[in-house]
């Protein structure tokens, strides 16, 4: 797309507040009171590009203790030029505000807002937000990108999950360019689910642990949520732009789980390619001795695993990706 051609944008409405072509605004949307009357309120900033182009929607803690994805906005918002930008972009760092203030990835109510879209004005607190969120944010765009982490003291190679049988949504992750790409079927009462059901196209980032910033997690972020609006044509074009990094499609993954209590040695790391049968974590008894070993059910990829020493019997311990093909 170049500058000369380009159609001017038209301004983008946002809970009431109009932004401009070549502006950006922050936008505070109210949620509910807490108990001690305080609001709590969506955060939104929109980037109105100057020129026409796709609306896209960025948004991170659905869970409120996964922090990657709202460093990742941060410094991808830091960098955008709306007086360049084609298109605009509705950015939410932090959805879930009760969970985040709280540290914790539910609602106040154990809730997980992630099981509630696409919402309803009457449900339950998180059915609220699901609703607020898909009617004000998701509704208006085209695309958007779910940032998330592992769970549970789990953390997770940089991942794309998505519906990738389907084609626009297949071209978007390998622009997206993860070192993985995972053909994941998404979860009835998902923000993925509840999007791809009205038509947007949407890719989940799953990098990292919960409660922490992971830098590696967060740069490979930032640079696929670039080539990804770049791929759109939203970013003006840069001929030292990256060449486009290789992602492993996956068909197939699995969690290995511990066949016994114990305190775990984990013996590999995220991304670590693994051989059917080879040992990946011994588990230790209580003086120290070991007293079970878990074995790669297949040969692939670690792409994610816990990261608590404490196990029981049953807990998932790695989960390991049966790289099957490179995406051409
Ligand atoms: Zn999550």
């Amino acid at each position: 797309m170049t500058e000369s051609k380009a159609e001017r944008n038209t301004a983008v409405d946002v809970h009431g507040v109009s932004v401009g072509p070549g502006k950006r605004q922050r936008v505070s949307i109210p949620v509910a009171r807490l108990p001690t009357e305080t609001w709590m309120s969506l955060a939104v900033e929109v980037i109105n590009g100057e020129f026409a182009g796709p609306r896209i929607w960025l948004n991170a803690a659905v869970h409120g203790d996964e922090l990657n994805g709202i460093e990742i906005i941060h410094k991808v918002l830091e960098t955008v030029d709306p007086a360049q930008l084609h298109g605009s972009i509705l950015a939410v760092p932090i959805v879930n505000v009760f969970g985040f203030i709280n540290q914790e990835r539910y609602l106040p109510d154990r809730r997980d807002l992630n099981r509630c879209f696409p919402g309803s004005p009457s449900g339950s607190l998180a059915s609220r937000m699901a609703y607020l969120l898909m009617n004000e944010i998701i509704k208006p765009c085209s695309h958007g990108i779910d940032l998330h982490t592992g769970s549970n003291h789990r953390t997770n190679l940089p991942q794309i999950r998505a519906d990738l049988g389907d084609d626009a949504t297949r071209r978007w992750a390998k622009a997206f360019g993860a070192p993985v790409m995972l053909n994941a079927r998404s979860r009835s009462g998902s923000l993925r689910q509840a999007a791809a059901k009205i038509g947007k196209t949407v890719l989940l980032y799953e990098a990292g642990e919960p409660l922490r910033f992971d830098p590696h997690s967060v740069q490979c972020g930032v640079d696929g949520v670039n080539r990804a609006m770049a791929f759109l044509g939203m970013l003006p074009d840069h001929a030292d732009r990256e060449a486009q990094p290789t992602s492993a499609l996956v068909e197939h993954s699995a969690w290995v789980r511990a066949r016994r209590s114990g305190i775990l040695r984990m013996e590999v790391g995220l991304g670590d390619r693994v051989v059917e049968k080879q040992p990946l974590a011994g588990i230790n008894d209580v003086f120290g001795s070991r007293c079970g070993t878990v074995r790669a059910p297949f040969s692939g990829v670690v792409i994610g695993h816990t990261n608590n020493p404490l196990v029981h019997q049953g807990d998932a311990v790695l989960h390991i990706a049966r790289a099957e093909q490179q995406s051409g």
